[in-house]
């Protein structure tokens, strides 16, 4: 169910403007507006959860789809074979601000690790 005050389920109903590069039946892929990567794009479920945690403990198989349509943006976007990263952020402590689960896919230049 759509939330009425949520940036990003406004993103999937077309509501606020986004660089969807990639759909699925249960997912939406489209471009950060402040990218940290050559490549910086936001999975996002159709459907409202807060985080990650909330749709893995309540939706199976939902997450499964979100790292799907990543790799296949990462592939597309031809950033997979040197690698990429998944993130989400979970909780403000974290750097979470959207509370509409999103995956950060980051690729296209060398990740540091510890991200920090
Ligand atoms: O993990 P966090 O919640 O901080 O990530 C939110 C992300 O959403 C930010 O990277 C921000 O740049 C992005 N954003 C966006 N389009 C908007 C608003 C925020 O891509 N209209």
């Amino acid at each position: 169910m759509a939330q009425e005050d949520c940036l990003f389920c406004k993103i999937v109903k077309g509501e606020v403007p986004a660089e969807i590069v990639r759909e699925s039946e249960r997912a939406v892929a489209f471009r950060d507006i402040n990218p940290q990567a050559p490549t910086h794009v936001l999975v996002i479920p159709r459907e409202h959860y807060p985080t990650a945690a909330e749709a893995a403990a309540a939706d199976t198989g939902l997450l499964d789809e979100i790292v799907r349509v990543a790799h296949e943006v990462a592939a597309a976007e031809d950033v997979a074979d040197q690698g990429y990263r998944l993130v989400f952020n979970t909780g403000s402590g974290a750097g979470q601000t959207v509370f509409h689960l999103h995956g950060h896919l980051l690729g296209g230049r060398g990740l540091n690790w510890p991200p920090g």
